[in-house]
């Protein structure tokens, strides 16, 4: 059984590498830029914010950061979609407004859900806590060797908390009271990252994001790194959730990680994948075992 799991990891880590290509190299270029510059762009901004108000820099920094990168990211793939951009679609299957009967009530369905927890929910969530965050906020700007410490470890911690909520709300009861309702795209899109029920939000999206800067001492954390966090968070379930895997995209680089597939496999088939960025709790309980088994086959029928 072990010997198994192992050679599945490094079949799968093979399997990532040899779908990218040569557009590797394209991909690394753009993480680097990407965790070297962002923070710095963050930075340029929040130097020109009220800082020394640790609380509405947290309440309103937070939640500024979380609706900016989820609409930036959402307008990217509706751009792609206008131009029916489909090179490097995961499968071909008809996009849900292309054959979703029920589309347009989705659409209103969706909107409503979005309205309630982004313009509502959230909001109250971080006027309420807001007052228990302990983040750094003076001027002087978190170096690259720092943000390249900490955001590897909130990624493990965040893995190892969204996987363990995410497999129990598979549990049929929870599953048919909470987590049903992300489940309704079964060909998944961006806009359905957030489509979740309240509780659901909290326990998984929201508390999976504050966990790992709280382990390891959010007194030791930036708010520019905080704020970083989240908008990897956000692009990275954006991309999970898109039905599109970019051979260059800087997303999903990380070894023993996911890719946009596992994710969408997670929606199409609703059986395991239940990881977010690392996948080593899932490997080491076998719950990649079926997908692990389907791109094999996929790999054997090219
Ligand atoms: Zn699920
Ligand atoms: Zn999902």
């Amino acid at each position: 059984m072990f010997r198994k799991r192992l050679e599945n990891v490094i079949w799968y880590e093979i399997y990532k590498i040899k779908a990218r290509g040569l557009w590797i190299f394209v991909a690394m270029l753009l993480a680097f830029a990407y965790y070297y510059y962002v923070p710095h762009l963050i930075y340029m901004v929040y130097k020109y914010t009220p800082h020394e108000n640790l609380y509405i820099m947290y309440v309103a920094g937070t939640y500024l950061t979380h609706i900016i990168s989820f609409t930036l990211a959402n307008t990217f793939y509706i751009v792609l979609h206008m131009l029916k951009v489909e090179k490097w679609r995961i499968n071909s299957q008809p996009w849900p407004w292309e054959s979703d009967k029920d589309w347009y009530e989705k659409v209103i369905k969706l909107i409503k859900n979005h309205a309630f927890i982004q313009l509502f929910f959230l909001p109250m969530t971080l006027i309420i806590t807001g007052h228990n965050a302990r983040y750094q906020h003076h001027l002087k700007e978190p170096d690259f060797s720092e943000t390249m410490t900490q955001i590897p470890i909130f990624m493990l911690i965040e893995s190892f908390w969204t996987y363990t909520i995410h497999r129990i709300l598979h549990e049929p009861w929870l599953y048919k009271k909470i987590h049903k309702k992300h489940h309704e795209f079964g060909v998944s899109i961006t806009a359905a990252n957030e489509y979740t029920h309240p509780l659901e939000f909290v326990f998984m999206n929201s508390l999976g994001l504050a966990v790992g800067p709280f382990l390891y001492g959010q007194q030791k954390v930036h708010l520019i790194t905080w704020y970083f966090w989240i908008i990897i968070r956000i692009f990275i379930t954006s991309d999970s959730h898109s039905g599109y895997q970019f051979p260059w995209s800087p997303m999903h680089l990380i070894p023993f990680g996911t890719t946009a597939e596992h994710h969408y496999f997670h929606h199409s088939h609703n059986v395991g994948n239940y990881s977010s960025f690392f996948t080593i709790l899932e490997t080491i309980l076998g719950t990649d075992q079926p997908y692990i088994d389907y791109i094999r086959k996929k790999e054997k029928s090219l």
